[in-house]
């Protein structure tokens, strides 16, 4: 009877083992739902050729996300005065969402929100037309642009708290996600080095993590209105001096307990360039669903999504579904690097964006 007993069971554990195994196979997705890209929306100049990339390189290594970080790159209907001076009209906004609909590939748009109200030397669209939103409006941009520097100043910061500050920028995030048709917006929301400031005369001695994920919560608040889904990068959620992580790539300036405080269906974009650091697992145990954004070295991009694989089959079911995918950087424009990619410009590095964006979607193909 034992022996009965023994052969069924081993007949049930096989039946539902190369069952699982055959799901597997019928659904990719399970393996890496996300598989993503992730670059600054194209100059108009650029944009037939973005589009042929799309089509052509994109879609036949099943690229099923593209976050386009749009910022002021569009001609804003309901913001005109945040326009860059050249910007996508929304006709050619729309071949965009053609050819990913095509290809079935979701598009998330970004602005940056929060922080990276300024680059270097130069004031972001927002704060030059709204100066009153600005959290150190002490703080005037150098003509020289040097880092480190007595201001603490990396990029400027918008005040949470300022009370006009939503009206504009939700305007423009629903006005994006619209033009987009995304179900999904990106906020941005790294590098966060301005926050809580004592001369803001709202923030000064408020807690930063609960300002952090008071936005957060927020900005996720006004997408759900419309069933939009808010994705951020996570460096401000991660404990910089503990994990050893630096104060960008993590926070110095006591954001990371936010990680505790923001809604549970945001999703994180786990930035790590220069190691494979294995982060995800934090988050996912916080709860959050998370992706790994590698940028430039293709050894590490590839660790990143085995790591990804393996966190997956080595996770409760719980857990496992938080593990989404991995996402491509590109930190230049798409006229860069589509310059490099299609051989235009020469670099002879083995660590750039082209050819780290070739290993891991090699090796994910590889793996599906
Ligand atoms: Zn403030």
């Amino acid at each position: 009877m034992k022996h009965y007993l023994v052969a069924w069971l081993l007949t049930v554990c096989f039946v539902l083992s190369s069952s699982a195994q055959g799901n597997v196979s019928e659904k990719p997705d399970t393996i890496m739902p996300v598989r993503g890209f992730c670059i600054a929306a194209p100059q108009p100049s650029d944009l037939q050729e973005f589009v042929r990339f799309i089509d052509e390189e994109l879609a036949p290594r099943k690229v099923n996300t593209l976050i386009l970080r749009v910022d002021y790159n569009y001609q804003y209907e309901s913001h005109p005065e945040l326009r860059d001076s050249i910007a996508l009209s929304k006709q050619e906004v729309k071949k965009l969402v053609a050819v990913c609909r095509e290809n079935n590939i979701r598009i998330i748009p970004q602005v940056n929100l929060l922080g990276h109200q300024s680059w270097a030397g130069s004031i972001g669209n927002l704060l030059k037309a709204y100066p009153e939103f600005d959290e150190t409006p002490q703080v005037r941009m150098p003509e020289k642009y040097v880092w480190p520097n007595a201001d603490g100043l990396y990029c400027k910061s918008y005040c949470p708290l300022h009370p006009g500050v939503h009206d504009v920028v939700f305007g423009i995030v629903d006005e994006i996600c619209d033009v987009f048709e995304a179900d999904a917006f990106h906020a941005g929301m790294d590098e966060v080095f301005y926050i809580g400031e004592k001369q803001c005369p709202r923030c000064s001695g408020r807690d930063p993590a609960g300002l952090f994920a008071g936005e957060v919560r927020k900005i996720r608040d006004h997408l759900a209105l419309k069933g939009r889904t808010l994705w951020i990068w996570g460096d401000r959620l991660i404990d910089g001096k503990t994990t050893g992580l630096g104060e960008w790539e993590a926070s110095y300036n006591n954001t990371h307990r936010a990680v505790d405080m923001i809604p549970k269906d945001v999703i994180i974009c786990d930035w790590h360039y220069e190691r494979p650091d294995q982060t995800p697992v934090w988050f996912a145990m916080k709860g959050l669903s998370v992706v790994t954004c590698p940028w430039r070295m293709p050894e590490n991009a590839v660790l990143q999504a085995r790591d990804m694989v393996k966190f997956r089959a080595n996770s409760t079911p719980e857990m496992k579904e938080r593990f989404l995918g991995m996402v491509q950087t590109v930190w230049s424009g798409a006229g860069p690097f589509l310059d490099n990619y299609y051989g235009r410009r020469k670099d002879e590095s083995k660590n750039t964006p082209v050819n780290c964006f070739k290993a891991l979607f090699d090796e994910i193909n590889r793996i599906q």
